[in-house]
């Protein structure tokens, strides 16, 4: 699934529920739910947020880069911090290093968890708690979405090695999954039309 639906989705999803007052809706919301959606891939070499995160896209570099991010992270918690959630980020990073695509923690509720738990430490220390619940929406919608995939998503990992999905699934490339993901980020686009001067005259 590109990630560009599963920005689709994920804004969708945020703005629908904000009309239900379950989010608060904010541009500053949307831009972290839409981060969120596409944190999970960053276990494929060339995924969206790689683009900007990798020199060269292939999986060796990718390896590397996110084994090194989070032994930097590790020492440099051991050393200065001494901060938990430093530690989760370094060992969050070292296992992405060593997940393949869709096959490892980024793709699981423990990936979820860590990466969501991680962030809403941070958000309530550093005051912007309203981030929180669009951070939720945002990664584990792309779970979800990704089980609708005839490749599905390693749910438990590292407790079981078996991907899981929906009984109904679509192949990414395919006539009908193209025709699927179009239609989530056109009406992903035309939501965000209407509603957009809504959220900025706030
Ligand atoms: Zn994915």
């Amino acid at each position: 699934m590109t990630g560009k639906t599963h920005v689709g989705i994920g804004v969708i999803s945020a703005v629908a529920l904000s009309q239900y007052k379950m989010v608060e809706l904010s541009l500053g919301g949307l831009l972290v739910c839409a981060i969120a959606s596409l944190l999970p891939d960053i276990d494929h070499p060339k995924a969206l947020l790689n683009k900007y995160i990798l020199p060269i896209k292939n999986k060796a570099v990718k390896t590397t880069i996110y084994f090194t991010l989070g032994v930097f992270f590790l020492l440099l918690n051991f050393f200065y911090l001494n901060l938990k959630y430093v530690e989760t980020i370094g060992i969050f990073f070292v296992l992405t290093g060593f997940s393949s695509h869709r096959n490892g923690i980024t793709h699981s509720l423990t990936g979820l968890l860590c990466f969501g738990g991680t962030f809403g430490y941070a958000a309530r220390i550093y005051g912007f708690k309203e981030y929180i619940v669009p951070f939720f929406i945002g990664y584990g919608l792309h779970l979800i979405a990704d089980m609708f995939t005839n490749r599905g998503v390693s749910l438990f990992y590292p407790f079981k090695k078996k991907n899981y999905k929906m009984p109904i699934t679509f192949a990414v490339g395919s006539f009908w999954g193209n025709l699927f993901e179009g239609l989530i980020i056109s009406i992903g686009l035309i939501y965000l039309t209407f509603k957009l001067p809504e959220i900025l005259l706030k």
